[in-house]
């Protein structure tokens, strides 16, 4: 029924599950996805849509380091937006709506298509460990299924509790059994665990909704994509809608706060602050009698909408009544009503930065599980537990990313340094070098390192180092070709920008504001030189960027560079911070149950002020 010994098993197939999987196994390792509904690979379970900001650089880098959600998101996407294209280009952020099933449909293929994966359906109850090592895992049929590494990706499943009014029942998703078993066997072995909440919106029918009462919004007159690889782009698209809360249905939902489960004590943990409920919203903004919401078609095909911004968990009745009056949903008819969801997490401080818990050897943990809420968020982490399970077990270095280096970075340590008490998200406030991180270079950044440990593949490389090379040459022969005042000024002038005297480097020029691309492709030099290389918009971009923005990359290099050098002091294994008596009770507290292996690690772990950090580097000899 199964091999003898896989490398790796990975439970769950939603969003961490999928790209562990497909991690593990184009690296090399036999590896089993056992998962409770083979129907529900890569199910998403809120909203029909993947990207935006900061999450949007995410998928990208996955994308760049071999994953797959940027490639199924652009087979599946039914509407593509860049946000924030007018601030800076590290604020850029790629968002698509998706085709709901064939995002589903696409990852399950995308992993039939991984000839390492094999594929098992029924829950796993229980974990095989012997000493402080996994070695298999059991299933609720009893089966045992032994492997050299495991991956937990059970998201909003474990002990899952669903509510919706007064009403609660067992559930990892409206629909599907919650799993049970591995918190109680894992809170044995001496594992933290906590509860947090999430919830989503109601589904209606698109056909019984007034689009003609509420606001367009199209996706980008040019859409881009998500991969770096040759996926689709859109050449049609499906329009969004827009509309708002009033006065009269937020009297009409406080009419069911009563009986509401956020309100009466039932729900007691807690959910995502950025995205609450709208039940919370007018709550905690009293003032404001009216909320956006957005109208988002499921699919191409499908008519069922998504009503972004009205999660609730009010009891059903109220969500119908409150909903038929706002703009355009007079004659509204449910597919599925809103509820809430309170499952199981695991304190992330229990992980190194591999995703491997501290207590036990080649246990993974990745996505929801480890507080965190979005799919991006999970898949990522996927991605490098997939990937370190792979790299462990075959005894070669962790693949670890700094915070300098990617989102990806960031998050981890994050979640590992600091833990989390609410669902944790990515924000682009989050990431201290986001000049660096943005969402054009995510394959120069990635894609190399990627290559080296051996997942992302040659054709990736490529792509990436003839976009390298391209943007090189063409920055390089910014700084060194020249411009005359007389070709030049009837530019500058266009652009209210003082008037030159003489001759310089066009770097010079293309480095003041409002002066673009655009602009420096009406030089002939310029355009020629261009039409000579055959640079694709790409490279264009690219240049653009790194003409620009030179200045603030450089500095920012400059201060990830300080970083490094504390990054480089390294902690030894099983340090014993109670012989450092300078250090305050609540640092020693704190290292002893984090236990950084940097001092930079450690100077990121609140509660560790600069002061213990001295003490420390003295100690160390720094
Ligand atoms: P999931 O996508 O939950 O996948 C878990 C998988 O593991 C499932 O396939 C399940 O069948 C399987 N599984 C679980 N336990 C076992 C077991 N013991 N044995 C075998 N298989 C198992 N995110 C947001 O960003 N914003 C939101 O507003 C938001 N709202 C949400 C509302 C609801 C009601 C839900 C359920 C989720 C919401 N999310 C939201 C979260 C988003 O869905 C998750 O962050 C994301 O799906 C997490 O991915 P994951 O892979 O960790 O887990």
């Amino acid at each position: 029924m199964f091999e003898k010994e896989y490398d790796v098993i990975v439970v769950g197939g939603g969003h961490a599950g999928a790209e562990a999987a497909a991690a593990a196994a184009n690296m090399g390792s036999k590896t089993l996805l056992v998962t409770m509904n083979l129907q529900t690979i890569g199910q998403m379970s809120c909203n029909p849509a993947m990207g935006g900001i900061a999450k949007g650089q995410i998928v990208r880098e996955i994308d760049a380091l071999g994953g797959y959600s940027g490639i199924i998101t652009d087979k599946s996407a039914i509407q593509f937006k860049m946000l924030n294209k007018s601030k800076g280009p590290a604020m850029w952020s790629p968002r698509a709506q998706n085709d709901r099933m064939r995002f589903a449909e696409e990852w399950r293929l995308a992993l039939e298509n991984t000839p390492k994966v094999d594929f098992y359906q029924e829950m796993v109850s229980g974990l095989l460990v012997e000493g402080d090592k996994i070695v298999g895992v059991r299933t609720s049929l009893g089966i045992d299924v032994k492997s050299k590494a495991v991956v937990l990706t059970n998201g909003t499943f474990l002990n899952g509790l669903i509510h919706i009014g007064e009403k609660q029942f067992g559930g990892g998703r409206a629909g599907e059994k919650a799993a049970t078993g591995i918190t109680e066997q894992l809170t044995d072995f001496g594992f933290d665990s906590g509860r947090m909440k999430t919830g989503t919106p109601p589904r209606v029918d698109g056909r019984s909704l007034d689009y003609s009462k509420m606001i367009l919004q199209p996706g980008d007159e040019n859409p881009e994509k998500f991969s770096y690889l040759q996926t689709p782009v859109l050449t049609e698209q499906r329009d969004c809608h827009m509309t708002h809360t009033s006065a009269l249905v937020h009297d009409l939902l406080r009419e069911g706060f009563d009986r509401s489960p956020m309100f009466n004590g039932r729900i007691k943990s807690i959910g995502p602050r950025y995205c609450p409920s709208i039940e919370d919203k007018i709550n905690r903004f009293a003032d404001k009698d009216s909320h956006q919401i957005f109208v988002e078609p499921e699919g191409w095909h499908t008519v069922e909408v998504y009503v972004n911004g009205f999660s609730t968990s009010l009891p059903e009745d109220v969500q119908y009544k409150a909903l038929k009056s706002v703009k355009g949903f007079e004659n509204v008819k449910f597919f599925r009503p809103g509820y809430a969801i309170e499952y199981d997490y695991f304190p992330p401080t229990q992980l190194k930065h591999t995703l491997e818990t501290k207590l036990v050897n080649n246990l993974y943990f990745a996505g929801q599980i480890n507080g965190t809420t979005g799919y991006e968020e999970a898949a990522s982490q996927g991605l490098m537990a997939g990937m370190n399970a792979h790299l462990k077990i075959n005894e070669k270095d962790p693949f670890i990313l700094k915070r300098d280096e990617a989102y990806i970075g960031v998050l981890v340590d994050d979640l590992i340094t600091k833990g989390t008490e609410e669902p944790y998200r990515m924000f682009t406030s989050r990431a201290e070098y986001r000049t660096l991180l943005r969402q054009d270079n995510a394959d120069l950044r990635l894609t190399p390192k990627s290559f080296e440990v051996g997942l992302a593949n040659k054709e990736r490389m490529e792509r990436m180092e003839k976009k390298q090379n391209e943007a090189d040459s063409f920055v390089s022969f910014f700084r060194k070709t020249s411009f005359s005042p007389e070709e030049i000024n009837p530019i500058l002038e266009s652009v209210s920008s003082s008037k030159v005297r003489q001759s310089d480097k066009l770097f010079k020029v293309f480095s003041r504001p409002k002066v673009t691309m655009d602009h420096m492709l009406q030089l002939d030099s310029v355009s020629s030189f261009v039409e000579e290389n055959k640079f694709n918009s790409e490279v264009l971009e690219q240049t653009e960027i790194q003409v620009k923005y030179s200045g603030y990359i450089e500095k920012e290099k400059n201060n990830a560079d300080k970083l490094h050098r504390l990054e480089n002091v390294k902690i030894p294994e099983g340090f014993d911070y109670s012989k450092l008596k300078s250090l305050s009770y609540e640092a020693r507290e704190k290292l002893e149950a984090i236990r950084p292996v940097t001092i930079s690690q450690a100077s990121r772990i609140s509660g560790v002020s600069p002061s213990d950090i001295s003490v420390l580097l003295v100690f160390l000899g720094r």
